[in-house]
């Protein structure tokens, strides 16, 4: 387009601007502002709102920050990108602040903006400030919570152990629960070790979607830490029958202006020698700063050195790995994950950080892990 001449509108730039975001292509993000900036091009509020939320997806909140100040139309979307990027970051008390400020200035939040809302509440486990917005969504702003409201809900009560006052909400809900809401409440019960409600909840789940793989690796662990074996191996050789894969892990890390892709044991890239000289080096140092793989989550059948080294080459470890062969020293590690973050990955990076004396920001399917001298911005609550 630009080499026929023919200049962008905003329409285009929004485009290619929410293509940046889906990436987490930060530098040609940055670059379409820029262009913006120096064509003189107006940020109108659809504009604005799409710069908010790349930079807020990319983990740079101070831009985010600079493009909000500067705008003089201001929609509910506009707030709604600020305070769910906010959240995103982990800046769970600003994010609430600006809910505030929206309010003070007369801005009507609508649903989206009690996802933001709610998000924020639970990336801290504030059970009681999410329950206080959440009623007020019902009762002083007349909305409907819709299902995601309710999986946020359900997911806020279930990490912080209230499980009965959880599967109570579920049950209480005018409209069907998704899969995703049964499945918060299934990991909670993973977590609180809540084995009788984990294993009832589990099965129910496996017979409503036997097609998903997540329930099954859940219910699988669960089986696996009350030492039912027997019932691990029936629950593996369901999923074998059925051809039920687990979904792969795939990080995405941008250097030298292109994106790369790794999957779990990804061989394929090019550079594959350099990285796995750079995982070795890593293994090596992570150990001697008393770094323990975490095998809790895995399953059995693989014998222990087998599993590490598969632990060791999930996607996030891979691209971390590239990273530090590419990546100036004095800039972050960017990488985007799929999935969550498994445990054993977020401590290891957490260890990276601090060994290599690096900052790495990684996007995984819920939010942002800002690492650092070897803490994360989540303080492992995630
Ligand atoms: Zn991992
Ligand atoms: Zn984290």
């Amino acid at each position: 387009m630009q080499l026929e001449g023919i200049k962008p509108d905003e329409t285009t730039l929004v485009s290619v601007l929410s293509a940046c975001t889906h990436l987490g292509a930060l530098e040609q993000g940055q670059w379409i502002h820029a262009y913006i900036k120096k064509n003189n091009l107006i940020i109108n509020f659809i504009l604005g709102t799409t710069l908010i939320d790349m930079y807020m997806k990319c983990g740079y909140v101070e831009n985010a920050v600079e493009v909000f100040d500067g705008m003089s139309e201001k929609a509910v979307s506009t707030w709604n990108a600020f305070i769910q990027g906010m959240a995103l970051n982990g800046l769970v008390e600003e994010s609430l602040g600006i809910f505030s400020d929206m309010k003070r200035c007369g801005v009507m939040p609508n649903e989206i903006t009690f996802m933001g809302v709610l998000a924020a509440c639970r990336h801290m486990g504030l059970v009681d400030e999410g329950k206080n917005h959440f009623n007020s969504m019902i009762q002083v702003h007349k909305l409907e919570p819709n299902v995601k409201h309710y999986g946020c809900m359900v997911d806020l009560l279930g990490r912080a152990g209230m499980l009965k006052e959880a599967e109570d909400l579920i049950n209480s809900m005018p409209i069907e629960p998704d899969v995703a809401t049964w499945g918060a409440l299934l990991g909670a019960c993973k977590k609180h070790g809540d084995k009788e409600m984990g294993e009832r909840i589990g099965r129910n789940l496996i017979e409503l979607h036997p097609d998903h793989d997540g329930f099954h690796v859940l219910l699988s662990n669960i089986f696996a830490s009350k030492g039912n074996w027997d019932d691990v191996v029936g629950i593996r050789r369901a999923m074998m029958k059925d051809h039920i894969n687990k979904t792969p892990g795939c990080s995405m890390i941008e250097a030298e202006g292109t994106i790369h892709e790794f999957t779990a044991g990804d061989k394929s890239h090019p550079r594959i020698n350099e990285i796995d000289d750079m995982l070795d080096e890593m293994g090596k140092r992570l150990k001697a700063i008393g770094y323990a793989p975490n095998m809790d989550e895995f399953f059995l059948e693989i014998d222990e050195e087998e599993k590490e080294t598969a632990l060791f080459r999930h996607s996030e470890k891979l691209a971390v790995a590239f990273g530090l062969i590419t990546i100036d020293s004095t800039m972050p590690i960017r990488i985007i994950k799929n999935l969550r973050i498994c445990n054993d990955c977020h401590e290891a990076i957490k260890l990276v950080s601090r060994s290599f004396n690096r900052e790495i920001v990684v996007r995984d399917r819920h939010r942002f892990h800002h690492f650092k001298e070897g803490f994360c911005s989540c303080r492992d609550y995630w």
